[in-house]
């Protein structure tokens, strides 16, 4: 007998019938003597309606009202799945943040989690009823309501998989896992049964739309073992555990990873002495710019050109920031892009494998594509192309390596 947490998605419960059909995976489970704990996102689209509302009433709706108005589409979801389990004389109890509680600090819209209090929960299991908790939500010391940031409710689940020790936490949506590449670019994509957290951490943060970030980190922290299924009838899914547990055979690359979400800068001809890299970048860190990737050439006649990368959506105010900058440090210009995507190869292999980063270089470069960045970790290599060989890149990354099999690449 283990105890599952289950979270279900919005496009889970985007109607009634879809929330009897969540019911049944619920029943299911408790069926095959399992001892079950669910948590739910908003109705899909709920949370993006909410918001307009907000911002068709006032031009800044201010962050307390915004949680307060967001948290309702879980209110909602987590009351229909109780129904629904009661009407199959399942025994249910919806719960909202603040009832178990989950206490957050105080900041609005993206609190983070301060303590989750177990012992309502567990009450209600030694009692089989199944508790269906509001994910996304919060409360904090002054009793406000707050929310985890969009997407928050994968973090919920997580959360209360670690506090309760329970043996696994499945996220259900409408993907049946991770594939090797987005199978819309790349239809030899193939699907993965197991990454281990680094791997989806950085396949999470190059774009792969599946989970919210923290709940990854926050699994890899308490060693919460996840499993990513459908509720719509796949019988396909995607485990991710430790690096200890994944199969011995894993493939040096596991996936393919496009991102449009960045824009590159170039500060061009700065004076080549310490301190600019502090001067260029601080401003952004104080205006919490998640700076990427960064390059800095040797210098040739006491000058360099210093490139970066921010989130597209950061671009202009970075821009702004940098301009003041320049004339203070004594550079040329500021050039900008937004014309380009990270293209990025994900494995545990990398780290062992010298001749990766060679046949990725080649592979891109017999088709013609410029790289203009390049940035790597131990598990991840990334390059900045030009946005329209992007798909044209997935597809001959994906090839190179021999993703559509199940074997590993061999440098050799
Ligand atoms: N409903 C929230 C959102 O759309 C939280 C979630 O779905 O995880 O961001
Ligand atoms: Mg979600």
């Amino acid at each position: 007998m283990a105890l599952i947490v289950q979270k279900f998605g919005g496009s889970s419960l985007a109607t009634p019938e879809h929330i009897r059909r969540v019911a049944k995976i619920i029943a299911e489970t408790k069926k095959n003597n399992h001892r079950v704990v669910v948590v739910v996102s908003a109705m899909s689209g709920e949370t993006d309606r909410l918001l307009n509302l907000a911002h068709e009433t006032a031009t800044m709706p201010q962050e307390r009202e915004l949680d307060a108005l967001l948290a309702t589409g879980e209110q909602v979801s987590a009351a229909l799945v109780a129904i629904a389990l009661k009407s199959m004389k399942i025994t249910a109890r919806s719960y909202l943040g603040l009832q178990l509680p989950l206490l957050t600090d105080k900041q609005h819209t993206r609190a983070r989690i301060i303590k989750l209090s177990t012992e309502e929960l567990k009450k209600t299991l030694e009692q089989d009823i199944v508790p269906v908790v509001a994910g996304f939500q919060g409360v904090n010391s002054n009793g406000d309501i707050t929310t985890l940031g969009r997407g928050g409710s994968d973090t919920s689940a997580v959360a209360l998989a670690a506090a309760l020790q329970a043996d696994l936490c499945e996220i259900h949506s409408d993907v049946d896992g991770v594939y090797t590449a987005d199978p819309a670019i790349c239809p030899r994509a193939r699907h993965l049964g197991q990454l281990t957290y680094g791997e989806m951490l950085e396949m999470a943060d190059m774009g792969a739309k599946i989970l919210q970030i923290r709940s990854v980190e926050l699994a890899r922290k308490f060693k919460v073992p996840l499993l990513i299924k459908s509720s719509f009838g796949s019988d396909k899914c995607t485990w991710i555990v430790e690096e200890e547990k994944r199969d011995m055979e894993s493939a040096v690359i596991s996936g393919i990873i496009l991102s449009h979400n960045e824009a590159k800068l170039s500060v061009i001809r700065v004076p080549d002495r310490p301190g600019v890299a502090y001067q260029i970048l601080s401003p952004l860190a104080d205006a919490s710019i998640n700076v990427d990737m960064i390059i800095q050439n040797a210098s040739i006649d006491g000058y360099t050109d210093f490139t970066f990368t921010v989130p597209k959506t950061d671009l202009s105010k970075t821009r702004e920031l940098v301009e003041k900058v320049l004339p203070k440090i004594g550079a040329r210009e500021l050039c900008t892009d937004d014309g380009i995507v990270k293209i990025s190869a994900v494995g545990l292999g990398i780290k062992n494998c010298p001749g990766v980063a060679a046949r990725m270089f080649q592979a891109l470069a017999n088709e013609g594509i410029n790289i203009q960045m390049i940035s790597t970790s131990d598990i991840r290599l990334s390059c900045v192309v030009e946005a329209k060989y992007g798909e044209l890149a997935v597809r001959v990354l994906h090839d190179v390596f021999g993703l559509e099999k199940n074997n590993s690449f061999n440098p050799a």
